[in-house]
């Protein structure tokens, strides 16, 4: 089962060939390139030039909790938080991690007691991301297994339930639904950023992860955070990254820190220069292509999409329904594999049994670059059977 990996053979990166055959579609995984031509108009305000003396030690901050942290780090972290509203930072300890993707793991090796007769339950509800299960058994621990859907877990036993808000893949908001009193809670918030939905309240729970991948675009640095009320859990995720990988890279938490801090500023300063804010580019751009795709599948009788209640952002004050940074379709009538059907048409999505749920559905990106949506919202209304 890929994480990245194409589900095809033949999954290529699609390029526009131009020629007879259709190009190949590749929205299988959530690459989120959307934000490059802002990032390339941005230019000398978020470059970081590091010299080859900076950086050598393993060291950050040894009186911290998370002795890798870069300081500059942990303050754009903090200060992000509280320009957008979308958690609360005080009394938090923050963990880095070399993507959230690190931090999950990190997070079940802190939450699962090391002494138990048997490893500990971990469940999502479905449809839960794709990820969770592979993450959670490829090592096949003793400390912790993949139990599946949270709706229909009903073990006695503890657990550790993952409630990603927005949910990857369906967009919607989230609430944990395992009604037993044993339970551990981890907030995935990687989609909790004004671009992809409103806004209600700071979060406020014990556990959130957070990354730079979905919220600025930059997943080439791998950089993610956790916020961590628990300071015993957070001293186990620290020792979790210190045996994985010894800290995480300096050069891509300062480059992602100099973008939080850009991000922040524009924030900041929005009233006074013209200078549109990445919230405001890239809301504009999600509702925008949320509009094609619709658009594109109100013209057939082939596909259906989620819909969203609308409320109001307390960030932007725009009162919208969730833009999720993926597609959640449904194929309606005859076809039950969604995911073979679209690959005939050529474009490569992830079908619905990766994510626990019926083969009727595909999770397609939305956060590709231009020509590639383009192509896509063609694409779809053009297919007749
Ligand atoms: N959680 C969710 C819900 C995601 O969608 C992703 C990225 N696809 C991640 C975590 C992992 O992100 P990262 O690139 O920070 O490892």
């Amino acid at each position: 089962t890929p994480i990245l990996a194409t589900t095809s053979s033949s999954a290529a990166p699609s390029v526009a060939d131009g020629g007879e055959s259709p190009v190949i579609i590749n929205l299988d995984h959530g690459d989120p390139t959307m934000y490059e031509n802002f990032w390339k108009q941005k230019g000398e305000e978020t470059t970081v030039v590091t010299s080859s003396w900076q950086h050598i030690s393993y060291f950050s901050d040894i009186k911290n909790v998370c002795w890798f942290l870069e300081p500059g780090l942990m303050s754009a972290i903090k200060r992000l938080h509280k320009v957008v509203g979308n958690a609360v930072t005080e009394g938090r300890h923050i963990v880095v991690g070399t993507g959230s993707s690190q931090l999950y793991q990190a997070a079940l090796y802190a939450l699962s007691p090391h002494n138990a007769s048997g490893p500990m339950n971990v469940v999502s509800a479905a449809p839960f991301y794709s990820s969770y299960p592979l993450m959670t058994d490829y090592l096949k621990s003793g400390l912790h297994k993949w139990a599946g859907d949270a709706n229909v877990f009903n073990k006695q036993e503890p657990y550790i339930e993952l409630v990603t808000s927005p949910n990857n893949p369906d967009g919607f908001t989230r609430q944990d639904v395992v009604k037993g009193d044993k339970g551990i809670l981890v907030h995935d918030l990687a989609y909790y950023w004004p671009q992809y939905t409103p806004i209600l309240s700071p979060a406020d729970y014990d556990i959130m992860l957070f990354t730079v991948s979905k919220s600025t675009g930059h997943a080439g640095s791998r950089i993610g955070w956790a916020l961590v009320k628990d300071r015993e859990i957070a001293k186990k995720m620290t020792t979790f990254i210190e045996i994985n990988t010894i800290g995480v890279s300096k050069d891509s938490q300062n480059r992602a820190a100099k973008i939080l801090q850009a991000i922040s500023d524009s924030c900041d300063h929005a009233n006074q220069t013209d200078a549109e804010t990445f919230f405001d580019y890239s809301y504009k751009l999600m509702a925008q292509r949320w509009k094609e795709i619709r658009e594109a599948v109100n013209k057939t009788e082939l596909f259906s999409l989620p819909n969203f209640p609308l409320e109001t952002c307390s960030f932007s004050g725009r009162t919208f329904g969730q833009l999720p940074a993926f597609a959640w379709l449904k194929c309606e009538g005859e076809v039950d594999d969604c995911e073979s059907f679209l690959r005939r048409h050529k474009i490569l999505t992830r079908g619905g049994k990766h994510f626990g749920a019926s083969m009727n559905y595909v999770r397609i990106s939305m956060l590709s670059r231009e020509n590639e949506f383009k192509l896509l919202t063609q694409r779809l209304p053009a297919i007749t059977c």
